[in-house]
């Protein structure tokens, strides 16, 4: 069995790099365990679907691909219809989305026109699907958002941030103390908490600083820096900068103590310290840490909101009708449910959260605003993978 082997390599290589270097962090874990080269999860399979380990908002559904590249195409209205801008997907999965809206974006020419298309992802296995689904168009591949060449961008990242590597601490009596991953007398991995503090738990929210003894705090430097990276980027001057990134994932809008980080094969839980390379590994995104780096490097931040909500105000329910008027009676109710998966909020509709950067003073972006002025369907968290 592939995994097996998988599995067997990164333990035999994780051991290997504890036995020389002692315990190490969860973010060092994650990345091995999703990004290694050789065994990572992410570098030698198609994780999504039925038969894979979990399903994302565009396998649901077409529309949500479709919503999302009218979201793009109305924000590049907003920037002025610039002749020309880098449209970008960072951990484009199989492509579906960017192939989805690419279609839906055939509805405004001038807006495909000038896209130039970024995708930013690690994984050869699914840069090749990726390369298949979007066959007609000219892409570029990068391993890194600042490979994107300077000018105006539309930047989307749908469940990566989830993805990308935490480390936790835990709260005891002599303060925080992180959580490492260390060997146990059986050769196994196992975690074990740091004697000393550490300086990265600078990092934890101040809102979580004070938490009661017990309690782990995630952080995940990573998706900070990111969070940096897209904002100086949208505020990048003299031509370079521009635009707007949109993020959506599960996660909290506010900062609090969690224990998030957790495994998944075949779409059930599992050990996180068992069968590296072979399970997703995935922690809930904390949102106000998104929205504060952001702010702090001056961009403007709008949402969170549900992606329910989100999804209605850009017209969900009549994409989903017009798609329904055209198909027979099992497809119609494939629609319904896919509809039903995406903004009901005891599936998708409120657990994923969608948060999007602007530059200060540009105006709000499509589905961020509540007619009615209500919240943005519920408060977020609880879930996990879909
Ligand atoms: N957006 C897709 C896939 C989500 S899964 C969807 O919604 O279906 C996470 C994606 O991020 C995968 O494509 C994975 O290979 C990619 N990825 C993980 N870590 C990454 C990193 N550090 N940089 C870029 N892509 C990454």
């Amino acid at each position: 069995m592939p995994e097996a082997a998988e599995a067997a390599g990164l333990g035999r290589h994780l051991a290997n790099l504890i036995a020389s270097e002692g315990a190490i962090g969860i973010d060092r874990y994650m990345a091995e365990a999703l990004g290694n080269p050789r065994w990572g999860y992410y570098m030698t399979r198609d994780p999504f679907g039925l038969q894979g380990d979990f399903i994302t908002a565009p396998e649901v559904s077409q529309m949500f691909g479709e919503l999302i590249g009218l979201w793009c195409a109305e924000l590049w209205r907003q920037m002025g219809a610039p002749a020309e801008f880098h449209l970008v997907e960072i951990g484009p999965g199989r492509g579906t989305l960017m192939a989805d809206a690419l279609r839906a974006g055939r509805l405004v020419p001038p807006f495909l026109t000038a896209a130039r298309l970024h995708l930013v992802e690690t994984s050869p296995v699914l840069r090749t699907l990726q390369g298949t689904a979007l066959a007609d168009h000219q892409v570029s591949w990068h391993q890194h958002f600042n490979e994107v060449p300077p000018g105006p961008a539309i930047v989307v990242a749908n469940e990566l941030f989830d993805a990308l590597p935490i480390r936790q601490f835990e709260r005891t009596i002599e303060g925080w103390r992180e959580r490492l991953v260390s060997l146990g007398p059986d050769g196994g991995l196992r975690f074990v908490r740091a004697a000393q503090p550490s300086p990265a738990q600078a990092l934890i929210p101040e809102a979580v600083q004070g938490a009661p003894l017990g309690s782990v705090a995630e952080i995940s430097p990573a998706s900070i820096n990111l969070a940096r990276d897209l904002a100086e980027r949208l505020l990048a001057p003299g031509g370079e900068g521009g635009g707007g990134a949109l993020i959506v994932d599960y996660g909290s809008d506010e900062s609090r103590p969690r224990d998030t980080l957790q495994a998944v094969i075949g779409h059930h839980s599992h050990p996180v310290l068992e069968a590296p390379g072979s399970a997703d590994l995935c922690a809930h995104v904390d949102f106000a840490q998104l929205a504060r780096t952001a702010r702090e490097c001056g961009a403007q931040v709008h949402g969170p909101t549900g992606q329910g909500a989100f999804l209605e105000r850009l017209g969900i329910g009549e994409r989903a009708a017009r798609l329904k008027a055209g198909a027979g009676a099992a497809q119609a109710q494939d629609i319904e449910a896919a509809l039903a998966r995406l903004t009901d909020p005891g599936q998708m509709g409120s657990h994923f959260r969608v948060l999007a950067l602007t530059q200060p003073g540009a105006p709000e972006p499509a589905g961020f605003a509540d007619p009615d002025g209500g919240g943005g369907g519920g408060g977020g968290d609880g879930g996990g993978a879909a």
